[in-house]
């Protein structure tokens, strides 16, 4: 079977992709490799989001669009993705998984991006037992504890907050001398009792027997070494874009896929939508947007290539 387009990732951006897609009568694979929603699942609360003014939970936006994909006939499964071959004349691509390869006349990629690691001792020895990527996932199992969150941006400010709802302190680690996030977050951050920051700071190393003990962090300005108590340790520092699997489309110089503005890759046929691009902002309403775009342009491409 030919589908008439192959959709890789199902965050915002190709689930928004399928929904427009499939809506629109083609013939629409969706392939994720992980948890349908993508980063949306990470997020303790979305409140810029058009249409939800009350705000609404990364997992509840990700079911419902999900099933608004299936809802309207897009086809959903989990396999990860590890390459993209085509014919010599752009026809025809096949997308290869690690367990099967499918057919399509065009494909979406919307494979978006993953969480910076800090790269320091202790990390790796500690990931899922008290080093966390994800407020929302591991928040209850820190209730009451003295916590750490690395980072300055919108996500660590946002995740914080949240954090400060169950953790008995949370302390913000971050590397600068301000923080990046928005200052409507800032605000709110600065109205719990509970969240303190440490400036020009880098977090050294992670210690502990069987789960985190203590953690080293070090002023950049002194060098000064200080140990901080604590049993829990979130990282957002960061995303980099999942491109390492793409060996043909054009990347710009830290990795991101070029597109025009209609989605359209360096390779007639291959589009690409939502966190993944080369970009100013990445939010979920560009990713939706730009998926919303990507399926309109392969329904083009199908089209005007005439691909029978
Ligand atoms: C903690 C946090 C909080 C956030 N809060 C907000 C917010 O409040 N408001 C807002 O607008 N935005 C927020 N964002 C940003 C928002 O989530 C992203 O902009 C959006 O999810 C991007 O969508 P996407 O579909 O492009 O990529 P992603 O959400 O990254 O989805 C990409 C998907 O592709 C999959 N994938 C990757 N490689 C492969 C492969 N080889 N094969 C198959 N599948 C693959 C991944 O598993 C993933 O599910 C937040 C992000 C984080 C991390």
């Amino acid at each position: 079977m030919i589908y008439d387009v192959v959709i890789i990732g199902g965050g915002p951006g190709g689930l928004s992709a399928a929904i427009y897609a499939s809506r629109s009568g083609l013939k629409t694979l969706l392939i994720e490799k992980n948890t349908y929603g993508g980063q949306v699942t990470m997020a303790a609360a979305i409140d810029n989001y058009p249409g939800f003014g009350a705000g609404i939970s990364g997992f509840d936006l990700a079911v419902k669009l999900e099933n608004q994909a299936k809802g309207f006939g897009a086809e959903l499964i989990c396999e990860e993705v590890v390459d993209i071959k085509y014919s010599y004349d752009y026809l025809l691509k096949k997308v290869i998984t690690t367990e099967s390869s499918y057919e399509t006349k065009t494909v979406i990629i919307a494979a978006g991006r993953r969480v910076k690691e800090m790269n320091i001792p202790g990390e790796s020895k500690f990931m899922g037992r008290g080093v966390s990527f994800c407020a929302t996932c591991d928040a209850p199992f820190y209730k009451d504890k003295d916590i750490l969150v690395v980072g300055g941006g919108d996500s660590a400010v946002q995740e914080a907050v949240y954090l400060s709802k169950f953790a008995k302190s949370v302390t913000v680690v971050h590397r600068r001398n301000e923080l990046r996030a928005a200052k409507t977050l800032q605000k709110e951050m600065g109205l719990c009792r509970n969240i303190s920051v440490i400036y020009d700071t880098v977090v050294k190393e992670i210690l502990g027997k069987s789960s985190i003990e203590k953690v080293t962090v070090t002023n950049i300005k002194t060098n000064e070494n200080k140990n901080l108590n604590v049993s829990g340790v979130f990282v957002f520092i960061g995303l980099i874009p999942n491109t390492s699997f793409l060996s043909n489309v054009i990347l710009d110089e830290v990795k991101y896929v070029v597109t025009d503005e209609n989605m359209n890759t360096s390779i007639p046929g291959i589009f690409a939508c939502g966190d993944i691009r080369k970009k100013q902002l990445r939010q979920i309403v560009t990713a939706a947007s730009d998926g919303a775009q990507a399926a309109i342009s392969a329904r083009y491409y199908i089209e005007t290539a005439r691909i029978s």
